[in-house]
């Protein structure tokens, strides 16, 4: 989607530190860090959010689910775990749409959620 920031991210318009990359997802650190380690694992085909993920997208969201878990081990999160979270639309404060799984780790979290 050509106005899609993610979107921009992914084709190199818009800067980014790359965590990791492959065919159909890419992570990278976010810009305005909630813990001391917080990353985003988002799709190459642009989704606007979850709420309109489709049943043949859920692979996909597994794949990713696993690679920020993966990706979260080798930032040192592995051993105490951390925060997965997909904001969804306007009530669950999602700001960027584009499809994105937040990993916020090295920190504790409280829950409920604020
Ligand atoms: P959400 O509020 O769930 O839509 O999350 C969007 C996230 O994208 C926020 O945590 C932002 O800090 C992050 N973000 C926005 N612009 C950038 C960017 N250029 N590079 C990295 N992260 C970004
Ligand atoms: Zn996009």
């Amino acid at each position: 989607m050509s106005d899609c920031l993610f979107c921009k991210i992914i084709a190199g318009d818009i800067q980014s530190k790359k965590l990791y990359e492959d065919d159909e997802m890419f992570a990278f650190f976010d810009i305005n860090p909630m813990a001391p380690v917080h990353f985003l694992v988002i799709p190459k085909k642009h989704i606007n959010n979850l709420m309109e993920l489709e049943s043949d997208d859920t692979g996909l969201l597994g794949r990713m689910f696993f690679k920020a878990k993966e990706l979260a081990a080798q930032q040192g999160c592995g051993k105490n775990g951390g925060r997965f979270v997909i904001n969804a639309k306007s009530d669950g404060g999602q700001t960027v749409d584009h499809l994105h799984v937040h990993f916020l780790g090295g920190r504790i979290f409280d829950w409920p959620a604020g």
